[in-house]
């Protein structure tokens, strides 16, 4: 058994003094009082954070698209770089960027990742799925927990068949894509991974084959996720094609509930997040590559409202740190609304609930038991540096809002997944 105690541990929603944290077989056996000095003086522990939603292989990206020779650059022309890269990719770089990437994760305290994995193949005519194996063994070698989001991509766009780069993404029909989900649900490499069903979105995958989707998601207990309505450009399409908006589609045949999450809704119409989250669907944000892509700022209030928890994503992972996500979750809707305090529980408070987003919240979409410091949750936490000249005046009670609002990564100090310190996987490596 460990035995960790912290200066200050994050549990129920407060920096606690007087905690003793015990690991054993990776997991948190029990959380008791202490009077014993402290195991890691001038060090909180929180729970690691969850990164519900992330496509590993667009670190490269980074840089790439942020020259904008016409005044027409956008969303969809992002996407053509995009597709531009994926062309240009095998299976090894596949896995050396995302480990990089999983490793960056690890060191800002993210010790779980949604990948929700479209790029599947290295050759496009033999529909390999090579890409998938390269995924999972870099998530292993970094030692974070993953779900491998599997998505299915069948069409370029609504009545569109796939073209260029596309062809990588290319999951032809159900039974293919359940073949995929099948094969990694057999690849997973350690107990730390798992494998949840995706629709990559209503433009790429139709309604009867979504729906198939999403049986087998609920006859296997897996949890399902799908882009949704990130452009106005998307919802109009769907209008055009089906006569109904895509989360209208979601809740006439998808049955929303605990085991969804829709990613984005930036531009989703308050009546329909109404039925969604009184249905208990989820919804990703992620309001980082929201910003940088200018798909606009979701109508936060009316998702919470409507009851749909919410959790966070690194998406396009141009930028991995989910303290800044939580920011920009709270300080784009301050924005929008021109108020102060948004994402707030009963008490007014807003750190315990972007605190839930970035962890709680972001396990239950994964279908994970994590996210909380309490026991028969898995022993994935991160150490906060309490020493740092900019904390040394802020109150036990306001650490929290301090972090959130005002901390930097620099604060995260180490990040243990199962028990598994990173510190020591890179001291391993060295
Ligand atoms: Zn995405």
């Amino acid at each position: 058994m460990t035995i960790i105690r912290p200066e200050l541990a994050w549990i129920g929603g407060d920096f606690l003094d007087g905690v003793e944290v015990h690991i054993e077989h990776g997991h948190i056996a029990s959380v008791v009082p202490t009077q014993e000095p402290p195991t890691h003086e001038g060090m909180a522990l929180i729970p690691g954070f969850v990164n519900a939603h992330s496509h590993a292989f667009q670190l490269a990206l980074r840089g790439r698209g942020e020259v904008f020779p016409t005044d027409a650059e956008s969303f969809w022309t992002w996407r053509e770089a995009m597709y531009d890269l994926v062309e240009s990719l095998s299976p090894d770089d596949v896995g050396e960027i995302a480990w990089r990437c999983f490793m960056e994760m690890r060191g800002v305290g993210i010790t779980s990742v949604g990948e929700f994995h479209y790029l599947h193949h290295a050759d496009p005519a033999a529909r390999d799925f090579a890409m998938d194996a390269a995924v999972l063994e870099a998530a292993h070698m970094a030692g974070i927990r993953i779900t491998l989001l599997q998505a299915a991509y069948v069409h370029g766009g609504f009545g569109e068949p796939l073209a260029g780069g596309q062809m990588r993404f290319d999951t032809k029909d159900y039974f293919t894509w359940e073949d995929s989900v099948d094969a990694a649900r057999r690849a997973g490499v350690d107990d730390k991974q798992s494998v949840g069903a995706v629709i990559h979105s209503l433009r790429a995958v139709d309604i009867e084959h979504a729906k198939s989707i999403r049986a087998y998601a609920r006859d296997n207990g897996l949890v399902v996720h799908a882009h949704l309505e990130e452009q106005v450009a998307e919802i109009e399409a769907c209008v055009a094609a089906t006569g109904k908006r895509p989360m209208q589609l979601v809740n006439e045949h998808l049955e929303p509930g605990p085991d969804m999450t829709m990613v984005h809704c930036t531009h989703t119409a308050a009546e329909d997040m109404s039925l969604y989250g009184a249905a208990g669907g989820r919804v990703c944000l992620c309001p980082m590559t929201e910003a940088n892509l200018g798909d606009g700022l979701a109508d936060v209030q009316a998702m919470l409202g409507s009851g749909a928890d919410v959790c966070l994503g690194t998406d396009s992972n141009a930028r991995i740190s989910m303290l800044e996500e939580m920011r920009m979750a709270e300080l784009g809707q301050r924005l929008r609304v021109q108020r102060r305090g948004v994402c707030l529980d009963a008490d007014g408070r807003v750190d315990r609930p972007l605190m839930d987003m970035a962890t709680v919240h972001g396990a239950a979409s994964l279908g994970l038991h994590a996210g909380a410091i309490m026991p028969g949750t898995v022993a994935d936490l991160a150490l906060v540096d309490l020493d740092c000249a900019w904390l040394a005046s802020v109150d036990q009670s306001d650490l929290g809002a301090a972090l959130v609002l005002s901390g930097s990564d620099d604060l995260i100090m180490d990040s243990c997944v199962g028990g598994a310190w990173l510190s020591d996987l890179c001291e391993e490596a060295i």
